[in-house]
């Protein structure tokens, strides 16, 4: 196993392809479908990432990522944002709720792993886009 992936994600469609694609790679994939319960589940869980879908029935996912970035146990825990936003501004508003990454919807599948990839330990952080 090649690591434990935590993704918050309210759309099953989503969902299931990140699931489809992160598992086939070798992750074990975990959910939940809001922030209160994701933040639960990171805190029990330690994943080695979290993906982060920002439009959230609730508490959206910035105020998710602050919350999480709130807990000791999970300051050093990569957390790649995924959004359909595409407005100017969003990817410096998600970096300064404590996000390390952002992908953007819809995701690419043939370029999807790497893009997480580079964010877990022994990853190469010099294909970080930030
Ligand atoms: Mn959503």
């Amino acid at each position: 196993m090649k690591g434990k992936i935590l993704v918050i994600e309210d759309n099953e469609q989503n969902l299931y392809l990140v699931r489809f694609i992160l598992e086939r790679s070798g992750y074990e994939v975990f959910a939940a479908p809001e922030g209160r319960s994701g933040i639960e589940m990171a805190s029990t869980l330690r994943p080695d990432l979290i993906l982060l879908d920002i439009q959230l029935p609730g508490m959206d996912g910035y105020a998710v990522a602050r919350n999480l970035r709130q807990n000791p146990d999970l300051v050093d825990t990569p957390i790649v944002a995924v959004t359909s936003y595409a407005m100017v501004g969003d990817r410096e508003k998600v970096m300064e709720a404590g996000c390390d990454g952002y992908i953007e919807k819809p995701i690419d599948p043939d370029t999807f792993v790497s893009q997480i990839a580079c964010h877990l330990p022994g990853g190469d952080r010099s294909r970080r886009k930030s």
